[in-house]
């Protein structure tokens, strides 16, 4: 027999479509969710709910327990990308270049479901809840530092979000213990020499050799720096110098990513690439920019908060359905800084179908979900609020 939560979320099957459909095709970009908070704040607000405006278009929501200890907050995010859709639906995005290409609409409905089921049953409630709608998730530094800095963590016990998942089959949920997304990073590297005559090299610093022998050693710090077992990724993902045949430029320019799972790899990985970037540029008697950008931080999931979504996941979609041990993801979420301060975890919410064709990745201008998900992941997140 299904569980009475989902039972109670199917039955609002249409009313989380229309709020989803409503949601797609109004999308905004980061740090312009304007009316897309509006909505949500809206529907929150007609719940009986106390809306209470933070960071950015960022709000929280309230809804108090009336016999209730301790509080406990569930995250959706709310932003969407510079993407034109390429779905041919009835509910494809009324603004052309943006789109909910990473399905945060599934997200913010998701809260709302949830919102409205533990509405009617807030005489069950043995704690408090609080909604989180987080504006600039797809823009670092992202949106939740500055929702944490303005509050939206007080007096929160534990903290939970999820992401769509068209990798994974509708009805199922996955999670792990520990790192779950990588720190994403960003280094730029300009080697400045002096250009000149391409038949008078001697009057030159030339900076191509440079740029060659540092995209080869950047190679060998994964492979000879890194301890074996510990996961980490460089990239160089941009090489650029020079204009023609017979020019020497004056400078070359390298740019490229690093995935990491731990802080210690990270630190060390930043250490040894500018101490390469250094030797090289000394060795060549060239000037050196070395700029490293940290992205979010990799999301690290307390063990009794993946223990607390098992057991609601297991209840909503049966033991069959629900992994804890997702192979670590190579993607970064801001949700990282909420559980740097309040214990909780993140998960996947399956939202593929492969039957149907459903299957374009998140970021992909194809993309979109199995709304069956909107039901499956509002009674997830309800039964985990209940405890
Ligand atoms: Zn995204
Ligand atoms: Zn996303």
């Amino acid at each position: 027999m299904p569980h009475e939560l989902l039972t109670a979320a199917e039955g609002i099957q249409d009313w989380l479509t229309t709020q989803r459909r409503t949601l797609h095709m109004m999308p905004e970009l980061s740090l312009h969710e304007f009316k897309t908070s509006e909505h949500c704040a809206n529907e929150m607000s007609k719940l009986g709910l106390k809306v209470s405006k933070l960071w950015g278009e960022g709000f929280v929501a309230d809804l108090d327990a009336p016999n209730g200890k301790g509080r406990v907050a569930l995250r959706a995010d709310m932003d969407a990308l510079p993407i034109t859709e390429l779905n041919d639906i009835p509910y494809r995005s009324r603004h052309d270049g943006v789109a909910h290409m990473c399905g945060h609409d599934t997200h913010m409905t998701v809260l709302m479901g949830a919102a409205r089921l533990l509405t009617e049953r807030k005489d069950k409630l043995t704690r408090s809840v609080r909604f989180i709608f987080q504006p600039s998730e797809e823009l670092p530094p992202g949106g939740a530092p500055g929702m944490i800095d303005k509050g939206c963590l007080d007096g929160v016990d534990e903290v939970y979000g999820l992401h769509n998942y068209p990798q994974i089959e509708v009805g199922r949920i996955s999670t792990r213990v520990g790192p779950m997304t990588a720190a994403a990073d960003i280094f730029e590297i300009k080697l400045i020499g002096r250009g000149g005559h391409a038949s008078r090299p001697h009057d030159t610093l030339d900076p191509i050799p440079a740029a060659a022998e540092l995209t080869g050693m950047l190679q060998t710090l994964v492979a000879r720096r890194v301890q074996p077992g510990k996961a980490a990724v460089v990239s160089v993902t941009k090489l650029k110098a020079g204009t023609t045949h017979n020019i020497i430029p004056d400078e070359a320019e390298l740019m490229g990513t690093v995935r990491t799972y731990e802080e210690p790899v990270r630190a060390l990985i930043i250490a040894e690439m500018e101490r390469m970037a250094n030797a090289v540029a000394a060795a060549h008697g060239l000037k050196l920019h070395f700029h490293y950008i940290r992205g979010y931080d990799s999301i690290i999931n307390h063990e009794a908060g993946v223990s607390a979504v098992a057991r609601a996941a297991t209840e909503v979609v049966g033991d069959a359905n629900v992994s804890t041990d997702f192979e670590q993801q190579t993607w970064g979420e801001d949700f990282a800084y909420y559980l740097q301060n309040r214990p909780g975890a993140f998960f996947l919410l399956g939202s593929g179908n492969k039957a149907k064709g459903i299957t374009e990745p998140v970021h992909s201008a194809r993309f979109n979900v199995d709304e069956r998900c909107l039901a499956i992941g509002t009674a997830v997140m309800s039964r985990l609020a209940l405890g």
